[in-house]
């Protein structure tokens, strides 16, 4: 199978030569945290897939309702036409994020809902009188590949070859850690740009409190609350990327929670399926929706569609989500396996090549230190770690925990245990 895929599939994010030494790995079947290859071989799902498995592979109660659509409607086109899948969520979504957000646009994957949000604020500006054409973001920020998402992101790796293509973005400092006072720091130079220049930016766009492409790099949820007042009070809008905090990773449903701020624009992705099916959505105010709402012939409206937007098996699988997440109070569960990992995470502090830990909720990270990225220290992690039964994708430098909600206790000893040896056999040097 691994000589039938090279032939034909150019796989994402890769460079393909790495391939003739690095071999790819088929994976059978999946149940639970467990992912199974064709030699019987199982690996522990660390990363959940890239960040969107919630309740394990192959979950029975999942599974049961995306059966029962299945044979109901499989999909029909969001113009004109409605389903019930699409109207339950989307009154579910507007029940369970920040107050202000009441209205659901449909897309299909994480990086169109960004397209979708930073279309819709500049076309909002506009649509009141406003010629406002440039984006802020964050420095080490990530929201998407396609090219507006990449426009307002910032991993240089993804970016630069791109860069004469790219709509108009800047940046402003991402809080350097955790503390308050790296928050209020970063404010500083948020609320000068916004002097200077808020007359031409549409929105600020962000990932609320943890980025996650950028090495799972974490910030004080002051900065959210800062960054709501100051864009309020400079007419321009806030745009929180939720795709990958959404969905009880920071600890919280939603990591806006944790500053208790309501943004213009919310992106949700990645969990909202379970991990099952691609589907995103953008939720925005009254106030947006409304400078939209108009006869047809005052053109006003947001002419943007995807062909799956809305696709009614990716509903019933998010509607599932979204029931397991009510009737086993998972984030009460997930405070308590979050509290066990920071207690096996000290001991990663001894390891001289360990420059720092931190964690929020179900995220975790580990960041070594004396390596350049030539070295190439996150695929030998990666390496080692497949050969001891656990899928760790470190980002550069950055060993990081994401795993699916249902990883039990001595799941998450295996999958600690496996990155501590794999960093202690780490040659060091400096
Ligand atoms: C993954 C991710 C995206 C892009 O989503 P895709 O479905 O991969 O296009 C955008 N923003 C954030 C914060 C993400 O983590």
């Amino acid at each position: 199978m691994m000589q039938r895929d090279l032939e034909v599939i150019w796989h994402p994010c890769t460079q393909m030569k790495d391939h003739e030494t690095l071999p790819l790995i088929p994976i059978k079947s999946g149940k639970g945290v467990y992912l199974y290859d064709f030699e019987g071989n199982s690996y522990i799902d660390a990363v959940s897939s890239w960040w969107v498995n919630l309740f394990g592979h192959a979950n029975p109660f999942i599974n049961a309702r995306v059966k029962a659509q299945i044979d109901t409607l499989e999909h029909v086109l969001l113009a004109g036409f409605t389903h019930e899948p699409a109207v339950e969520l989307a009154h579910r979504l507007v029940n369970l994020t920040p107050e202000k957000l009441k209205k659901v646009f449909y897309v299909d994957n994480g990086s169109s809902a960004v397209e979708a949000a930073l279309k819709m604020s500049y076309h909002y500006h506009l649509n009141r009188g406003k010629k406002k054409a440039l984006f802020l973001s964050l420095t080490n920020s990530y929201h998407g590949e396609t090219l507006g998402a990449l426009a307002v992101g910032d991993v240089s790796l993804y970016k630069e070859t791109y860069e004469p293509l790219l709509i108009a973005n800047q940046q402003v400092p991402v809080p350097k850690d955790q503390s308050i006072e790296a928050a209020r720091e970063a404010l500083k130079v948020l609320e000068e740009v916004l002097e200077e220049k808020a007359g031409e930016i549409a929105a600020l766009i962000l990932e609320p409190l943890i980025q996650g492409a950028g090495g799972m790099h974490m910030y004080h949820a002051e900065y959210l609350s800062g960054a709501r007042a100051l864009t309020e009070a400079y007419d321009v809008h806030l745009i929180a990327d939720e795709i990958m905090t959404g969905f009880g990773r920071t600890g919280k449903m939603f990591a806006c929670e944790h500053a208790d701020i309501s943004p213009d624009f919310m992106t949700l992705s990645k969990g909202l399926t379970g991990g099952y099916l691609p589907l995103s959505v953008v939720m925005t105010t009254d106030e947006v929706y409304s400078a939209f709402y108009c006869d047809y012939n005052e053109y006003k409206a947001f002419l943007h569609s995807h062909s799956y937007t809305g696709n009614p098996l990716a509903c019933s699988a998010a509607l599932a989500t979204l029931e397991i997440f009510e009737k086993e109070d998972i984030l009460a569960q997930n405070s308590q396996k979050a509290l066990y990992i920071e207690k096996r995470l000290q001991r990663f502090m001894a390891l001289p090549n360990v420059k720092g830990v931190r964690q929020q909720g179900m995220v975790t990270a580990i960041e070594l230190q004396g390596y350049d990225a030539e070295e190439r220290i996150g695929l030998k992690i990666y390496e080692y770690a497949l050969t001891q039964g656990v899928l760790l994708r470190p980002l550069g430098n950055v060993i990081y925990f994401m795993p699916p909600y249902i990883i039990s206790e001595e799941e998450i000893d295996k999958m600690m245990d496996v990155a501590y040896e794999g960093i202690r056999k780490l040659e060091i040097r400096n």
